[in-house]
C-alpha cells in the first residue's frame, strides 16, 4: 500500500478513496484553522493524515495555506487553554494568572528537587545510625 495521491490504485481514485479535491482541501483547511489537530481535520476531509503533507510537497500554494491554517489553529487552541502553568509554557501567555501559577509550580518543583538532593547527599554516619534515630538497645541508657 502506498500513499500516493490516488491511493496507490493508479487513476481509479474516482471509484476508490475520495480524491483530495478542492472541496476536501477546503474542509481540511477549515478544520485546521478552527483548531482541529491534523488527524481530526484529515478525517473530516476524508483523507489520510499523510495526504496533506504529500500534496504540500508538490503544491506550494497548498503548502502555504496548510502552514497558515496550522498556525491559526495553534493560536485558537492556545486561546481555549485555561490560564495556568501549561498555558504559560506552551502558549507563551504572560498574564498575571499564568505568571503566578507558573512561578509557584516552578518554585515547588525546585524545592522538591533540593530536598531530594539533600536527602541523597547526607552521609551515613559511621555508627550505622542516622543522628535522629534513637538507639533501640538499652545499651545507650547505661551512660
Ligand atoms: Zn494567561
Amino acid at each position: 500500500m502506498t500513499n500516493s495521491p490516488t491511493g496507490g490504485r493508479g487513476y481509479s481514485a474516482g471509484r476508490g478513496r475520495p480524491a483530495f479535491d478542492a472541496t476536501a482541501r477546503a474542509m481540511l483547511l477549515d478544520a485546521l484553522t478552527a483548531g482541529a489537530k491534523l488527524a481530526e481535520a484529515a478525517a473530516k476531509a476524508g483523507v489520510s493524515r499523510n495526504t496533506p503533507a504529500q500534496h504540500a510537497k508538490t503544491d506550494p500554494v497548498f503548502a502555504a495555506a496548510l502552514a497558515e491554517a496550522k498556525a491559526t489553529g495553534r493560536t485558537v487552541r492556545a486561546q481555549s487553554m485555561p490560564h495556568g502553568e501549561s498555558r504559560y509554557n506552551h502558549a507563551g501567555c504572560r498574564c498575571p494568572v499564568c505568571c503566578r501559577k507558573a512561578t509557584a509550580a516552578r518554585t515547588a518543583r525546585r524545592a522538591a528537587a533540593e530536598d531530594g538532593a539533600t536527602e541523597r547527599a547526607r552521609p551515613i554516619p559511621i555508627t550505622g545510625r542516622t543522628p535522629e534515630t534513637p538507639p533501640s538497645f538499652s545499651l545507650a541508657r547505661a551512660s
